[in-house]
């Protein structure tokens, strides 16, 4: 067997690794077996990649490769150890702009490359030639807009910036012209390629990916950041083209396909059209509420929630970002387990877009070990608030607003959410009446069946298990004395 077509089979492995790798990620339980397959395929994929350009290239070159390898892999895992989990969107959001850039500078150099060496010594026909010209021009602009997309988006997940969108006068047009503007580049380009035009299509994608994501609002963050993976896959793959790469065109298709995948379904839990999204708006601070407008609120201490919570028959808890800046998964998974002893029916109803990216609550909840089967989707449980004693609504706020479905004026409307104020009673765990991240008021908890509970998460479910455990000694006292007198 040659070694390129020991390299193809490669490509070929690496590319089905993927595909389980992504099949894997889609449930909790194959999770763990999805990342083994994906870090297999990267590893494949790198030894085939370096193993083809060994035979063209110089010692002096494979050395640089390696060396660059070896300080990504240090710096890799030293971000990976030491990132929060509430640090992990803006991370993606890095990520994704190495991709941005990478592709960027794979256009500028294949552009170069035919440039200075011509058609011959670089393996493109002179009739492929206009091809090869609009893909240097697609995969820079693509590049081009994910590199700037994803450093606005890291400024605003890390609240370097304001979260707001950025309201420019005919906002849309801008947007559609700089469309406009790169159809039209790209046949000049085609036709007659140059440096001027380089530059006009790179400073034009740089300047649509900053004002495409600064025009969004903090609340659609989470398509954004999925809408990057996507545009950051496509980039992947209009690099594979430029260097005739097999698997990097496989790959990219991968991640620029469920990247998009993944925005529509996002689109589809937040009842927001993708174009709807794209065109911005959602997020501006509404007009901040007083409280008199709702009333007033109503406070409860973790000794009284604990008695509510022995005595309850169903508890649902709906964790939010809030759990996760607490750290509190830990002892909720232990308040569960203890509720569960003593014949409370515990299950979790988890939003689509609860936390901050995609799936953090089940990953928070799958590391403390709570049970999977216990833990629903959205539309799983919304039908079961209404026959619920207890609802502990554990650091989530917008994932949680009433006003989502009842008010149409409201940010947020039409947004599908928890309604948990349809329980018998709710239980807030929050540490002030402050908003949550679409900065919207929450009318939930001025609701007569509501009551907050004031404190970071972790200490007031440590406070309910205290309380608790003193509920149990007591309980545990007159059994023990009657033992001890038999
Ligand atoms: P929210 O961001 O709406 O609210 C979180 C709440 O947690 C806040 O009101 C805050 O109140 C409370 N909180 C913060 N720290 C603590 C703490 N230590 N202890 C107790 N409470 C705390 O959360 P949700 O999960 O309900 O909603 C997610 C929001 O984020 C949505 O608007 C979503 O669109 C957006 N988003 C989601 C992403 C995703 O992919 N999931 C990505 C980016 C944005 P207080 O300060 O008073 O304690």
């Amino acid at each position: 067997m040659t070694s390129m077509t020991a390299s193809h089979a490669a490509d070929l492995v690496a590319a089905l690794l993927f595909i389980l790798s992504l099949a894997g990620l889609s449930q909790h339980r194959t999770s763990r077996a999805g990342v083994v397959y994906g870090i297999a395929g990267m590893a494949l994929a790198l030894v085939a990649t370096i193993v083809v350009a060994s035979q063209s290239i110089t010692a002096g070159a494979i050395a640089l490769i390696l060396a660059a390898m070896a300080i990504g892999a240090v710096i890799g895992l030293w971000r990976a150890r030491s990132v929060e989990m509430t640090q992990m969107p803006e991370l993606i959001a890095v990520l994704h702009s190495f991709v941005g850039l990478a592709a960027v500078l794979v256009g500028w150099n294949s552009y170069l490359e035919v440039e200075s060496h011509g058609t011959a010594q670089t393996r493109i026909a002179a009739d492929l030639l206009g091809i090869h010209h609009a893909e240097v021009f697609i995969g820079i602009f693509i590049g081009a807009v994910t590199f700037t997309g994803s450093i606005v988006a890291f400024l605003k997940l890390s609240a370097r910036i304001n979260s707001r969108p950025l309201m420019l006068p005919g906002k849309n047009f801008l947007n559609l012209g700089a469309l406009a503007a790169f159809v039209g580049l790209t046949v000049w380009f085609t036709v007659s390629p140059s440096l001027p035009l380089m530059i006009v299509v790179t400073v034009l994608a740089l300047a649509l990916g900053w004002h495409l994501v600064a025009s969004i609002g903090g609340g659609d963050m989470p398509v954004v950041v999925s809408m990057l993976n996507s545009y950051s896959g496509w980039a992947a793959a209009a690099a594979g083209f430029l260097l005739d790469n097999n698997l990097l065109i496989v790959t990219g298709a991968l991640v620029g396909s469920s990247g998009a995948y993944l925005s529509y379904i996002m689109c589809k839990a937040m009842n927001r059209s993708f174009i709807s999204v794209i065109a911005g708006g959602f997020g501006i601070e509404a007009p901040s509420s007083t409280e008199e407008e709702y009333g007033e609120h109503r406070e409860v201490r973790a000794e009284e929630a604990a008695e509510l919570l022995a005595t309850a028959r169903s508890v649902i808890i709906t964790p939010g970002y809030g759990m996760a800046v607490a750290q509190a998964q830990h002892p909720v998974a232990e308040l569960t387990r203890q509720l569960r002893e003593r014949g409370v029916e515990v299950r979790f109803g988890v939003h689509p877009v609860a936390g901050r990216l995609p799936g953090h609550m089940n990953v928070l909840l799958a590391e403390a070990k709570v049970p999977y089967d216990i833990v629903l989707e959205m539309d799983e449980i919304n039908e079961d608030f209404a026959d619920t004693s207890v609802v502990l609504v554990i650091g989530a706020n917008d994932t949680v607003n009433p006003a989502a479905a009842e008010d149409p004026g409201s940010p947020i409307a039409g947004m599908p959410v928890l309604r948990v104020w349809e329980a018998e009673n709710v239980i807030v765990f929050k540490r002030s009446m402050a908003s949550g991240y679409a900065g919207v008021q929450n009318p939930l908890f001025f609701r007569e069946n509501s009551s907050m509970l004031f404190g970071d998460a972790k200490a007031s479910v440590d406070a309910i298990l205290l309380a608790l455990s003193g509920d149990g000694r007591q309980a545990a006292a007159p059994a023990a004395r009657q033992t001890v007198a038999g």
